[in-house]
């Protein structure tokens, strides 16, 4: 193995993620964002096979996203990874996860010779979990999914994946691609010199012309996928005081009933 590619999102670390009412597109500005926290499991995972290998695996940790998601990239750089690319361009924006899938694959494919894909099972934001298969469906990769254990042998991979009520075994040849949990590993803190290597590091930025990608597959007119529409829950708060000592407590019970909406029982 020669080289691992790890798939790496920048998400709100808000919980509060919104979507615009209009264009069924996530509102990003003005929220704190970091790395996807699966993501973080993944670039341990790519970092502790190049560890264990005798051979030089080299880590890339590949973005699609804005240009503040460069950040996420420095994150993977400052835990282990060789070199970090953003795939940013205006085109690139409203993408679904097909768009998104078919941009990273455009990506993947100008840097040829991967060996392994690894990612997240999901991203906090989206929260989907397509893109990884939909990046091997068009690699035509073989995929394992749910990967709570990982072992590379040689050519081949070994995957414990985490299905209702146990384990499954699962092993197939490279080049594939692995979508983690987190019982996998315990991801590092970075250390300083990992920080220090990460700021300095100069990231490489592709755009729709570097990738040869097709117009007609990128950002929200390429997407498949139409949000039709986006409501949030309206909650409205109000009270009543109850006093059973002065209004009886039958009183104050079928006042509660009421006031729950719950028919009265005549108790
Ligand atoms: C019509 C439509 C419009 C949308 N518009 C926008 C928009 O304007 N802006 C926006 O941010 N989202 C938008 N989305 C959501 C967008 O589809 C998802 O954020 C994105 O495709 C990834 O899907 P996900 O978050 O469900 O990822 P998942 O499939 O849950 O992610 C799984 C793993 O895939 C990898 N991964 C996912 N996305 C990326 C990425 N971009 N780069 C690198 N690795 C990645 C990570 O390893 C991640 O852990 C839109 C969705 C639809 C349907």
């Amino acid at each position: 193995m020669k080289r691992i590619l790890v798939l790496v999102k920048q998400v709100p670390t808000s919980e509060s993620v919104r979507l615009n009412e209009e264009t069924g597109t996530m509102i990003r500005t003005g929220t704190d964002a970091a790395m996807n926290p699966l993501d973080l499991h993944a670039v341990e995972a790519a970092v502790r096979i190049a560890e264990a290998s005798d051979q030089a695996i080299a880590i890339t940790a590949l973005s699609m996203g804005p240009p503040q998601a460069a950040s996420a990239l420095r994150e993977a750089l400052s835990l282990g990874c060789d070199e970090g690319i953003l795939l940013s361009d205006p085109a690139f924006a409203g993408a679904d996860t097909w768009a998104t899938a078919y941009t990273l694959v455009r990506g993947i494919r100008t840097l040829g010779d991967v060996d392994l894909i690894l990612c997240g099972e999901r991203a906090t934001d989206g929260e989907t979990g397509q893109v990884g298969p939909m990046v091997a469906a068009m690699l035509e990769w073989p995929v394992l999914t749910y990967a709570s254990r990982l072992e590379v042998c040689g050519d081949e991979l070994q995957v414990g994946r985490a299905i209702e009520g146990g384990m499954e075994q699962a092993a197939c040849p490279l080049p594939a691609v692995v979508c983690v949990l987190r019982d996998l590993n315990d991801p590092r803190l970075p250390t300083l010199s990992g920080k220090i290597r990460a700021h300095e590091a100069a990231l490489r930025i592709l755009g729709a012309s570097d990738i040869e990608a097709d117009s007609a597959h990128l950002g929200l007119g390429g997407s498949p996928t139409r949000v039709v529409n986006v409501t949030y829950p309206s909650f409205r708060r109000r009270a009543e005081l109850l006093d059973a000592r002065q209004d009886g407590i039958e009183a104050a019970i079928v006042r509660m009933q009421r006031f729950l909406g719950i028919e009265e029982t005549g108790a």
